[in-house]
């Protein structure tokens, strides 16, 4: 296809709908139908960089292959279309402020006045135009964060508007995902709030072609109707969303009612396209033949999102296995004070996982349940922080002192097995916090043999990082003669990417964070592995 076509997708009534969801499953119908789609999404929020949020208000911190560090939105949208987004897939309204406002200081406005249209409209127009041409899509899905009627958001929205008049109805469309909500009393949904959403919609001049109703009770057809009347939308554009069991049916519940027939008809597109694996993958969640239980040990366990990539890597290598995952939260700090309850829910998982984390915090819990881990021959999986624990466990038991620590919890540790290397620790402290990370996609070299070079099947890999810390190559032959497999490393040797333990029968730890690779449809092969030796447990 020559010119990239455009889909908006707003949300109205409230927040946490699951547009995303909606968005990505659109993405994931077009892209079923063999056309090439990327998506950018637009957060209204004033912060330019959306990876210094915290994980405790946001979420996790999702890091893209260039080393953009965004939102966990975007891994929605990397695992629905399996396409590796880019700096250029988000933009946020600090963004957009800064550059307009970092040309007016360089004087590119000639001492014009700079307003929001079109100054800023314009620039989000460009940024537009910009990810269409460099993503060569067919399709550019954008999601506009928050709720329709927000301050914050109207200049996005404006933008939209300006610009489907610019590349014509034939080539833009705008689809609306509210809420209808449920009154106990009457026993029945609303309808109201939805025409009410979308009326603040045409006051800012677009008018949806599709209307995506999201309840979490049954709708009925005569919901359906009023909306279609009364927000003037064909009831066939009109599409029902009760909550799913599973986030991955959506694209399905989507076109079993001809979602992309719509979306089709708007573009003058004649394609029908192929959902058979979505369907395999809805019929395995559906129809487990098993179940694995799994102990995620972590610090804010009350905080599902905080680890969602984890969470989904787990759950399609569990559907890969035919299998249904018992997900068993597991807190650190009360590991830490030997609550018995969370030890002997600790002893009764069939694998741990220890995610990603930064901070002293619940550390010496997740280094006794590495060490449970490894004693009692129980699948293990560590990831960045996870792997430099199990570092740091080992050589405890090996170097028989506990004054074995990482540097990021321990500054003054004897036997600092995880450090920062001393190039990195010019760039902290001149403070260049985010420089000093290590991000994005690097290279790793397997060795042959080992757990990880079995799960992949490759020599060489490439896998995303967010870290500070790494492993200090001084214990590097200490710790390998006591039975510690450097399993990867970066390509020129330097780097300690992957350590596994050689006798245990799956215990694996890597510096980066292979959940940010992992797709429903092509589940990682390190978590497609680690819960093959659960489910052998
Ligand atoms: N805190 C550790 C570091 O900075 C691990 C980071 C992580 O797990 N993402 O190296």
């Amino acid at each position: 296809m020559s010119k990239p076509r455009f889909i908006f997708v707003t949300g109205g009534v409230c927040s946490g709908l699951g547009k995303g969801i909606v968005a990505a499953s659109i993405g994931a119908i077009l892209k079923a139908a063999d056309f090439r789609v990327f998506s950018l999404k637009f957060d209204p929020y004033l912060n330019v960089d959306p990876g210094t949020m915290s994980p405790y208000q946001h979420g996790e911190v999702y890091v893209l292959r260039d080393g953009t560090e965004t939102d966990l939105d975007l891994g929605h949208y990397e695992r629905f279309l399996d396409v590796n987004l880019t700096a250029e897939s988000n933009l946020t309204t600090g963004q957009v402020y800064q550059e307009v406002i970092g040309k007016e200081r360089k004087g590119t406005f000639l001492g014009k006045t700079i307003q929001v249209i079109p100054h800023i409209t314009d620039a989000i127009k460009k940024r537009i135009y910009y990810t269409a041409e460099s993503s060569k899509a067919d399709f550019l899905i954008m999601e506009i964060g928050g709720t329709v009627g927000d301050i914050e958001g109207e200049p996005f929205l404006e933008a939209a508007r300006q610009l489907r008049q610019e590349v014509g109805p034939q080539n833009a469309l705008y689809v609306h995902v509210a809420l209808l909500p449920y009154l106990k009393t009457s026993h029945e949904l609303k309808t109201k709030p939805v025409q009410a959403s979308v009326r603040e919609l045409r006051r800012l001049g677009i008018q949806p072609e599709i209307i995506i109703a999201r309840a979490d009770y049954p709708i009925k057809k005569e919901h359906l109707e009023k909306i279609a009347l009364f927000c003037d939308v064909p009831l066939e554009a009109v599409f029902p969303a009760t909550t799913s069991k599973s986030i991955y049916e959506v694209p399905l519940n989507l076109e079993q009612k001809n979602i992309s027939q719509i979306i089709f008809k708007q573009f003058g597109i004649v394609k029908k396209p192929n959902l058979h694996s979505w369907n395999t993958l809805v019929r395995r969640i559906k129809h487990p033949t098993r179940e694995v239980s799994i102990g995620m040990v972590g610090k804010y366990t009350s905080l599902g999102d905080a680890y969602l990539s984890v969470t989904e890597a787990l759950n399609s290598a569990v559907y890969h296995h035919n299998a249904k995952m018992r997900l068993q939260w597991i807190d650190a700090e009360s590991l830490e004070k030997k609550d018995e309850r969370e030890w002997n829910a600790l002893k009764r998982v069939d694998g741990i996982v220890i995610p990603g984390g930064f901070g002293t915090r619940g550390t010496e819990g997740k280094i006794a349940a590495a060490k449970y881990a490894r004693e009692n021959k129980v699948p293990y999986l560590g990831l960045c922080l996870g792997m430099q624990i199990a570092t740091i466990e080992f050589a405890r038991s090996i170097l028989k002192t506990k004054n074995v620590n990482s540097t990021e919890f321990d500054p003054k540790s004897a036997n600092p097995v995880i450090h920062i290397m001393p190039d990195q620790e010019k760039k902290l402290l001149k403070r260049e916090y985010g420089a000093s990370m290590r991000l994005g996609s690097w290279k790793c070299r397997l060795v042959k043999d080992s757990l990880s070079f079995k799960a992949y099947g490759v020599d060489d890999i490439e896998e995303r990082h967010r870290h500070r810390y790494e492993f200090n190559n001084t214990y590097r032959e200490q710790l390998e003669a006591a039975g510690l497999r450097i399993a990867g490393t970066t390509p020129d040797g330097l780097l300690v990417e992957i350590i596994e333990i050689k006798d245990h029968p799956w215990f694996v730890g890597v510096q980066f964070h292979p959940e940010f690779q992992s797709r429903p449809l092509r589940p990682h092969p390190l978590f497609r592995e680690f819960v093959r030796a659960c489910l052998n447990k």
